[in-house]
């Protein structure tokens, strides 16, 4: 057997022992070995880096390495760090171009570049524009979940997991007592109670607030606060227990977001379960596939999936068409070099501020 051949089995005995006991999930391995294994040997061959977001499949997810899975943010940091000449970008399009920003002189592949999103789809640089000439002089900090045009037009960029942080230095650098957030308005009425709360005197302005644009991701919205106390009615987990939690991200609606025990990003979801070991059932108030991929890594907690909210644009990313963009070098992702250079820097303020 040769060096690469071990290193394919390896990653297979690996992707399987994920797998195995969590059911249908090892059945499907079963299913789709052969195309894994193809898709391993390209992998290899290529030399590709191969990004999984927390919300593929759990399959597809499974095909990153350990230190290749996770959030927008983590896995185009990855993208930068990587000497390979080739980056396979397992999430939606936003997330593929934030990895080519990055990571300019890298060939950067998505399965399928119809992988959209309905945060970042509606909005244009445009809007942008026509937001600083409504506010003057205030400072635009522009969620990730966003094309490139729209990020080059911004002050800052931000992620879930530092928005807050990222609007209050926006504030304090400009001396400005009011903040432009775009495009997620459920978002920005969150981190607008969140400032409330903290007695900070900030007004933060989003689509929808003053007019009859309206931003928002189509799964974080179904949630609802009854679903919520549902939830904690029907598997006894009451707010506040130490065993039991309910996690819910920042993109779900404000009344959503009281009823949690803890809200933020993916990745922070993950650190909480991490830190704390007495935990034995949680639901995570998120893309349903969210839950299925944690399940592999924390055995010992009950993840209450009653999720039937799953993201249509993630799920455009299927083995069959990975296996076709690996083999073909099809589906590049650009971004215009001017437009980059401009994202490029909205990217590097935020990440000055973490
Ligand atoms: S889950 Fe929501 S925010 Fe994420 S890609 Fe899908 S529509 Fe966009």
């Amino acid at each position: 057997m040769s060096h690469k051949d071990i290193s394919i089995k390896s990653k297979l005995d690996s992707i399987e022992e994920r797998l195995r006991g969590q059911g249908d999930q090892h059945l499907d391995f079963l299913a789709h070995k052969e195309q894994i294994t193809r898709i391993l040997e390209l992998v290899e061959r290529k030399n590709v880096l191969v990004l999984g977001h927390n919300y593929m499949a759990p399959l597809v997810y499974s095909i990153s390495g350990e230190k290749e899975r996770g959030d927008s943010l983590a896995l185009s940091r990855r993208a930068a760090e990587t000497r390979k000449p080739i980056i396979l970008f397992d999430g939606v399009r936003f997330m593929a171009e934030t990895a080519k920003i990055l990571s300019p002189e890298k060939k950067v592949l998505i399965a399928d570049v119809e992988a959209g999103c309905s945060l970042a789809d509606p909005f244009t640089a445009d809007d942008i524009r026509a937001y600083r000439a409504r506010y003057p002089g205030s400072p635009v900090v522009t969620y990730i979940n966003s094309y490139a045009d729209v990020k080059a037009e911004s002050d800052y960029c931000c992620t879930s997991a530092n928005a807050i942080a990222v609007v209050k230095h926006a504030a304090r650098e400009s001396g400005a007592r009011r903040v432009i957030f775009f495009p997620d308005s459920l978002m920005a009425r969150n981190i607008q109670n969140e400032l409330r709360r903290d007695g900070y005197d900030l007004e933060v302005v989003y689509p929808g607030r003053d007019d009859d644009l309206f931003g928002r991701c189509e799964v974080h919205e179904k949630f609802t606060a009854e679903h919520i106390r549902d939830i904690r009615r029907q598997f006894d987990m009451p707010k506040g227990a130490s065993n039991a939690a309910v996690l819910v991200h920042w993109e779900c609606p404000p009344e959503v977001v009281a009823e949690a025990d803890y809200c933020g990003s993916t990745s922070d979801m993950a650190r909480y379960i991490t830190r704390r070991p007495g935990l034995v059932r949680v639901y995570l108030a998120t893309e349903c596939e969210m839950a299925a991929n944690l399940a592999s890594e924390f055995p010992q907690v009950e993840f209450v999936r009653t999720c039937g909210f799953f993201c249509q644009h993630m799920r455009r990313i299927t083995l069959d068409k990975i296996l076709r963009s690996l083999e073909d070098e099809v589906h590049e992702v650009d971004v215009p070099e001017a437009i980059r250079v401009k994202a490029r820097r909205a990217i590097d303020r935020m990440l000055g501020v973490d």
